[in-house]
């Protein structure tokens, strides 16, 4: 039998208010792991610095999951009107995870939030909010759509470690952001675009898998190309390990 590689997942932490479809989200990435052939595992934030450095030691891969915004004091910039669940906790443990698995080639899928905190890790900057920031055609933050609905197409570039992943360079994808990547930050490629030209995807030059994509492919499990993005996650954490 092959190995189930360790994946840890980042988190929200559920509250009174939300937890009911907060756990469902949480639950989408979990199935997706596990159908993948990896064994999930939920990594809470608070840690000391230690703590943190010890169980990402132990971990063969990292999913970083979606949720509310990055700090824009992270990028540089003050927060506009529009930011919406800043939490400074989740943030700092992203963070350095996202840097420790770039710095030491650790496969790494980044999804929605994720692709935006990869972006800030490596120094890139963020829209705060599209609506007010870049409107356009097209609802990004189509997050009251039933999420196995496409909302926008994306094309992705040839060649990129994701067209390889995917096995297409045009697909359908759910949407249910309203931040995106502004300035790209330092070696990370953006790699796949909406029709509106909001980047979807990135990846890190040079490393043998850290990718984001800014929808939800948990969201669609029914979908192959859904799927391929977690055994791509699973298949470069097995490849690590041994
Ligand atoms: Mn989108």
């Amino acid at each position: 039998m092959l190995h189930a590689p360790l994946i840890g997942l980042t988190t929200t932490l559920p509250t009174s208010k939300s937890s009911g479809p907060l756990a469902d989200r949480i639950q989408a990435y979990v199935r997706a792991v596990e159908r993948a052939g990896g064994l999930p595992l939920l990594v809470p934030y608070g840690l000391s610095d230690d703590t943190l450095r010890a169980l990402y030691r132990r971990l063969d891969g990292l999913l970083l999951t979606g949720g509310g915004d990055v700090s824009p004091q992270l990028y540089g910039q003050t927060p506009i009107a529009g930011l919406h669940s800043l939490d400074a906790a989740r943030d700092a443990t992203e963070l350095q995870l996202a840097r420790w698995a770039a710095d030491e080639g650790s496969p790494l899928l980044a999804i929605c939030r994720g692709l935006q905190l990869i972006n800030v890790a490596a120094g890139g900057t963020l829209f705060q909010d599209l609506p007010s920031q870049r409107p356009g055609p097209i609802r990004h933050d189509a997050d009251d759509q039933p999420s196995e609905q496409p909302v926008h197409a994306v094309t992705v570039t040839d060649g990129s470690a994701l067209t390889a992943c995917l096995g297409a360079t045009i697909l359908q994808v759910n949407s249910a952001h309203h931040q995106a990547i502004d300035q790209p930050g330092a070696g990370l490629r953006p790699t796949a675009f909406a029709p509106d030209g909001v980047i979807e995807a990135a990846e890190l030059e040079g490393h043998p898998h850290y990718l984001g994509v800014q929808w939800h492919p948990e969201r669609m499990p029914a979908e192959d190309r859904s799927a391929a993005l977690f055994t791509g996650l699973i298949a470069a954490a097995r490849d690590a390990a041994e």
